[in-house]
């Protein structure tokens, strides 16, 4: 979708080019993603154009220099976001596809993307991920399964506790959707399309920390240049080995207030935003993962455990930080609690120092253990590092080591959380 006018980026485009002839690193938008489609063996390729957009195909002809099959559809109107694929049915055929905006560069490895969409059995899938202003983006609601229940406009106030999961703009939509677009009007994609499936079950989210950035401002191109000269666009495509620092929560993170589970009493560290800060900057993914026995002990349940993970997240994002993903185990070994819950009184293989949480975690991003590291306050997180095959990095804050269960040998001790990630992230 090349349609765009590009106003924001006027600085750049000085209205004589296109949005998407705009040049990062050298190389115009639209051809980073034609080589991203073409590695990924997608090869046919509509270019939907408006504004300037004959500019396009004076540049890109038929797409033989690039290894690909270029045609164009040219709007004579502005069509929105998805009014052009009512024209589109005889060049999709009925098949799943894949859509793209002008002005987003990504290095994804799509077919893991297409292989979830086909196993979900999706109509629409959204490539989700959390970002660093989640205040002020749409917000996706996805259940366990990853259905999306629901999308929270930017724009509407939230009194609440909310989860950073934001739409990323690249899509894989079945073959039918062409017939569902009305002709000859504008049309938004998510807010007319995706929006009316969403209660029929077949929108799912794939969450992904894959590069992917609009890069509709001057700003944002002078992030993704920077990016794309570093290698961290091409390093953080999946079918590469990620590297990932995994963090404790209580005692780490917050406030270790002792089998805590009221919401009320998380408190974030004065320097935890910025040290997920300075993880999400860097090549290395940022992986919570903590033991909360207070499920298995009846003090709460995994509700209230979710929503203390929303609080902690909305927290972290109103400093512009996230977290890739958290883990918790909600099991605990012992009975003999009153009010202990029977279901989550087992022995699991997520209870630290097992390494269950680790190991869905390297399953779901690639992650390379021997490049990660984990950082915690207790000898139980340092144990937990040594089994999974991590660096290890012990924090003086919340047990700061005293609780004495395990007796590991340390890569490195730091005052707390941010320390610790400058020097990991020092070398
Ligand atoms: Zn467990």
């Amino acid at each position: 979708m090349a349609g765009g006018k590009g106003k924001r980026l006027h600085a750049v485009t000085r209205d004589e080019i296109p949005k998407p002839l705009a040049p990062v690193n050298g190389t115009p938008i639209i051809e980073w993603q034609i080589k991203c489609l073409r590695e990924n063996d997608i090869t046919e390729i509509c270019i939907v154009i408006g504004h300037l957009g004959e500019k396009i195909r004076e540049k890109l002809g038929d797409g033989s220099a690039l290894g690909v099959k270029l045609r164009y559809f040219h709007e004579e109107t502005p069509l929105g976001t998805a009014g052009a694929l009512a024209y589109l049915s005889d060049f999709i055929k009925g098949e799943d596809f894949t859509l793209v905006y002008g002005d987003c560069v990504f290095d994804v490895d799509i077919k893991r993307m297409a292989t979830f969409h086909k196993g979900k059995e999706a109509h629409a899938t959204l490539f989700v991920h959390p970002n660093s202003h989640p205040y002020d983006s749409d917000i996706v609601l996805l259940d366990k399964d990853a259905c999306i229940k629901g999308i929270l406009p930017k724009n509407e106030p939230r009194n609440f506790w909310y989860d950073n999961m934001v739409n990323a703009g690249l899509y894989i939509l079945s073959g039918n959707t062409c017939n569902d677009i009305p002709t000859g009007r504008p049309a938004d994609l998510e807010k007319e399309y995706i929006t009316g499936l969403i209660p029929e079950q077949k929108v799912y989210g794939y969450h992904s920390p894959e590069y992917i950035k609009d890069a509709g401002t001057p700003e944002r191109i002078k992030e993704v240049t920077k990016a794309l000269s570093t290698g961290t666009v091409a390093a953080r495509n999946l079918k590469n080995k990620q590297k990932c620092i995994f963090i404790d929560r209580d005692g780490t993170i917050n406030h270790d207030t002792g089998l805590f589970c009221k919401i009320e009493e998380l408190s974030l560290f004065p320097f935890a935003a910025e040290a997920f800060k300075h993880i999400n900057d860097s090549g290395f993914l940022a992986i919570v993962v903590t033991n909360q026995p207070v499920i298995a002990r009846g003090l709460c349940t995994p509700e209230d455990v979710d929503e203390i993970h929303k609080k902690m997240k909305t927290l972290l994002g109103e400093k512009g930080a996230y977290a890739d993903a958290v883990y918790y185990c909600p099991h605990h070994p012992d009975k003999g609690y009153p009010e202990e819950n029977p279901m989550y009184k087992i022995p699991c293989k997520c209870r630290k120092p097992g390494i269950g949480m680790i190991e869905q975690a390297m399953n779901a991003f690639n992650i390379a253990p021997e490049l990660s590291w984990i950082i915690g306050d207790t000898t139980t997180d340092i144990q937990t590092g040594i089994n999974a095959g991590l660096k290890t990095a012990l924090v003086r804050t919340g047990e700061a080591g005293t609780d004495g269960k395990y007796n590991p040998v340390l890569d490195i001790e730091s005052a707390n959380l941010l320390t610790a990630v400058e020097q990991i992230l020092g070398g």
